[in-house]
């Protein structure tokens, strides 16, 4: 479905919007533009992709995840979130089980974000799909969003949540992890291998990286993974190499993998992932999720961020807070732990390193715990948000928009 914003019709035209341009309808940009519309601002969202799509994650939603979607009206359960309680770290095919510290769920993005755009249209958000802004400026105290149809849209502030794709002119510094591919394959595997697997993530260290696979909903499973680039080179870049691979190494992830069906031909991927970064640059822009914070996979979540940094740009924005504050205020947020995550990252993608946390979450399995702890965003950070996103909500009745047919 596809909402177009009036004016807007690839013609070369301008509109101005009163308030903000949000670039990107992930959690981070579509959280954002549900809690500014819902306290009554008038608000444009430009997603690229014009319906549902998948995206390279592994799909695992943390508890801080969770309590941002709920404030947000998402119960991911109604979606078909699956509920995840322990996680198995496997190296060379030795195990060790752990209970998670909370109870997380797994759910396809191309479900989620989906939901999350809706909830924006709900709240008023005006929502433009299937077009991309290829340039963002400033100018005479507006900024203005050129799309690749040669429209504009002009407003006040400028939210930047695209997520893994820089904007031209807006390109991330580089982080001090970046070498790594991220894959990602949705795949239904044989009952017997489903009905172990249920209820946990499974973690797989192997040579050049390690490999996340979860039960997401509909019975179906995701496989992602991140592999250095130098070991992904040595092997032809190639998946059914790379499955090869972790499967000689580990029997117990061969295992997982007999009888098990590709749910498409080949796997989504991305390369040069800035992970470590904490952007730092105060110039008016508003950067959200991703583009502002860039924490390596399985070793931290993601998309908690990507909320948190949405939830805390809306409190700031309306309480008339500049994005310099903001910007300052998430760094401080996100700094330890994002660091921390980063270090973890790097041992686990180093063998000697791999094979010593291996043995010692075996001989001590609370540490996972602690670990997945220390790497999530911190309850202090959670609890001083000024205000939560339902009470913005109820404050300032929505005026519904009017969309084109
Ligand atoms: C291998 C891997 C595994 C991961 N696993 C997990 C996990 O298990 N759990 C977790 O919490 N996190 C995980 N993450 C991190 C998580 O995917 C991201 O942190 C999260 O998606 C960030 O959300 P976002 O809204 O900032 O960006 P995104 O989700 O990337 O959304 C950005 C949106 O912007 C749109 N867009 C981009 N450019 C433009 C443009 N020019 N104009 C208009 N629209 C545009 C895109 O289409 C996209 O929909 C993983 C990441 C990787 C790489």
């Amino acid at each position: 479905m596809v909402d177009a914003v009036p004016a807007l019709r690839g013609t070369g035209q301008a509109v101005t919007v009163r308030d903000a341009v949000v670039v990107g309808g992930g959690p981070a940009g579509a959280t954002l533009a549900q809690a500014l519309a819902a306290a009554g601002r008038d608000v444009v969202l430009v997603e690229r992709e014009a319906g549902p799509h998948d995206k390279v994650c592994g799909e695992f939603l943390s508890q801080e995840a969770i309590h941002y979607l709920r404030l947000s009206g998402l119960e991911p359960g109604r979606l078909g979130a699956v509920p995840i309680a322990e996680v198995d770290v496997s190296a060379g095919g030795k195990r060790v089980t752990c209970p998670l510290p909370f109870t997380a769920y797994s759910l396809s993005r191309r479900r989620m974000d989906e939901a999350l755009i809706e909830l924006a249209r709900g709240a008023g958000s005006r929502i433009l799909r299937g077009r991309s802004v290829q340039g963002l400026e400033r100018c005479g105290g507006f900024w203005t969003a050129r799309l690749d149809d040669g429209d504009t849209i002009r407003a006040q502030d400028a939210f930047v949540a695209t997520g893994k794709h820089d904007l031209r002119g807006w390109k991330r510094p580089p982080g001090s992890q970046n070498d790594l591919i991220g894959l990602k394959l949705h795949l239904r595997l044989a009952a017997g291998q489903a009905a172990e697997l249920a209820g946990k993530v499974e973690l797989f260290l192997f040579p050049g990286g390690y490999a996340g696979l979860e039960p997401i909903e509909a019975g179906k499973v995701n496989l992602c993974l991140l592999i250095r680039k130098d070991t992904f080179r040595r092997i032809g870049q190639k998946w059914p190499a790379l499955l090869d691979l972790i499967q000689v190494f580990d029997p117990h992830f061969a295992r997982r993998m007999e009888g098990a069906v590709p749910l498409r031909d080949r796997p989504l991927a991305i390369a040069n992932i800035p992970y470590g970064l904490v952007e730092r640059r105060e110039d008016g822009c508003w950067r959200l999720g991703d583009q502002a914070a860039v924490i390596p996979s399985f070793a931290g979540e993601g998309m908690s961020i990507a909320l948190h940094s949405a939830a805390l740009a809306a409190n700031c924005y309306l309480h008339g807070g500049t994005a310099a504050e903001f910007t300052r205020r998430l760094r401080n947020d996100l700094s330890g732990q994002v660091g921390r995550a980063t270090l973890l990252s790097h041992l686990l993608v180093q063998r000697k390193a791999q094979a010593a946390l291996a043995l010692g979450a075996r001989l001590w399995p609370a540490a996972l715990g602690l670990i997945a702890s220390a790497t999530r965003i911190q309850a202090a950070a959670l609890r001083t948000l000024p205000v939560a996103l339902p009470d913005q909500r109820r404050a300032v009745p929505v005026a519904p928009q009017a969309t084109a047919p």
